[in-house]
C-alpha cells in the first residue's frame, strides 16, 4: 500500500500543473483573443495555439519559461460561429492537447458610413492597379509576412499616437461614391496637418512609404508579429530601420492618400489579419498587468 501511494506521488508529479486562460468567451469579430498558459514546472519547448488551421506559437511572459501568452486575431469576415481553440504542450514528453472554445460575435459596427473622393480614387486606372499592386508586395515583404519572435515593446502597455478626437471607428462599413464597399481598417483621429504623432509603442521602423490608398504610412514592428502604422502623414521624422521608443515623435499627419480631408489614420495588423487597434492594446496593456 506504502509502495503504491509513492508511485502514485512519483508518477503525479512527473506531470505538470498547466493553466490555462483564454481572455474571452465571446469575442467580435475584427477583435483580438489573448491565451495564457501557466505551469508549476519549466516547459522547455513554447507551447502553440491552433485556431481556424493556423499554427500560433506561444511566447514567454517575462523570460519565465513557466508562462506564455499569445494574442491572436479574429479576422473583420470571420463567421458567426463557435471555433475551437486547441492548445498544445509537451508534459514529461508527451503532446498534450486542450480544446476550449470561443464564439465569434457580431461587432455591430456602424452601417454604410458613407465617403466621397475623387473618382480615379476608387475605380482605378491600369497605371493606379499596377502601382497598388506594387506597394502591396512590398509592404507584404516587409510587414505582413514578418513575424519577430521578440517582444520588442520591451512589456511596456501601449499608449494612443495622438490625443484628438476620434472621427471614425475601426469596422464602419463604407461606401465610397455610392460604390465600392469595404470597412474602416483603424481609427481615425481629428488632425490638422503638421500635427506632432508619436510611437503607440517601442518598436523598429519597418517600413516608410508613399501609398495609393494610405498615403505617406509608417509602420511600427512591435514583435510577436504586431505592427501599428500611422497613414495620410505629411512628413517622417524617423528612418526605415531605426529603433523608435514609446512616445517618440516619428512625423506629422498631414492630407495624403484617398482622403476627404487632413486626419490620422491609426491602424494595428496583427499575423496579417487587421484588427481594432483600440481593443488590441487595450487587451494588451490589461494583459500586462495581469499576468507579470
Ligand atoms: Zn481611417
Amino acid at each position: 500500500m506504502k509502495t503504491l501511494f509513492l508511485l502514485l506521488i512519483l508518477s503525479l508529479s512527473l506531470f505538470s500543473k498547466v493553466d490555462i486562460t483564454l481572455s474571452h468567451s465571446k469575442i467580435k469579430h475584427g477583435t483580438t483573443f489573448a491565451v495564457i498558459l501557466q505551469s508549476d514546472k519549466n516547459l522547455t519547448q513554447a507551447p502553440n495555439v491552433i485556431y481556424k488551421n493556423k499554427t500560433f506559437q506561444m511566447f514567454t511572459i517575462n523570460g519565465s519559461i513557466k508562462k506564455y501568452r499569445v494574442f491572436i486575431p479574429v479576422d473583420y469576415y470571420s463567421k458567426k460561429q463557435k471555433e475551437n481553440v486547441q492548445v498544445r504542450y509537451k508534459s514529461n514528453n508527451n503532446l498534450i492537447k486542450k480544446n476550449f472554445e470561443i464564439e465569434i460575435t457580431n461587432g455591430k459596427y456602424k452601417q454604410n458610413e458613407i465617403i466621397k473622393v475623387s473618382k480615379g480614387k476608387v475605380t482605378l486606372s491600369n497605371k493606379n492597379k499596377t502601382r497598388s499592386q506594387k506597394e502591396y508586395n512590398t509592404v507584404y515583404k516587409n510587414v505582413y509576412s514578418k513575424i519577430t519572435p521578440y517582444d520588442l515593446t520591451l512589456n511596456h502597455p501601449f499608449q494612443n499616437p495622438i490625443n484628438s478626437k476620434i472621427t471614425s471607428n475601426y469596422g464602419n462599413a463604407r461606401i465610397y461614391n455610392g460604390k465600392t464597399k469595404s470597412y474602416h481598417t483603424g481609427t481615425d483621429y481629428r488632425a490638422k496637418i503638421g500635427t506632432n504623432i508619436y510611437a503607440t509603442n517601442n518598436g523598429i521602423i519597418a517600413l516608410t512609404m508613399n501609398r495609393f490608398y494610405l498615403g505617406n504610412v509608417i509602420y511600427i514592428d512591435h514583435g510577436r508579429g504586431a505592427f501599428s502604422y500611422y497613414s495620410h502623414m505629411d512628413s517622417f521624422d524617423i528612418k526605415q530601420g531605426q529603433k523608435v521608443k514609446k512616445g517618440q515623435l516619428i512625423g506629422t499627419s498631414g492630407k495624403t492618400g484617398r482622403i476627404t480631408g487632413p486626419h490620422l489614420h491609426y491602424a494595428l495588423r496583427l499575423y496579417n489579419t487587421t484588427v481594432d487597434p483600440l481593443q488590441y492594446t487595450e487587451l494588451y496593456n490589461k494583459i500586462l498587468k495581469l499576468y507579470q
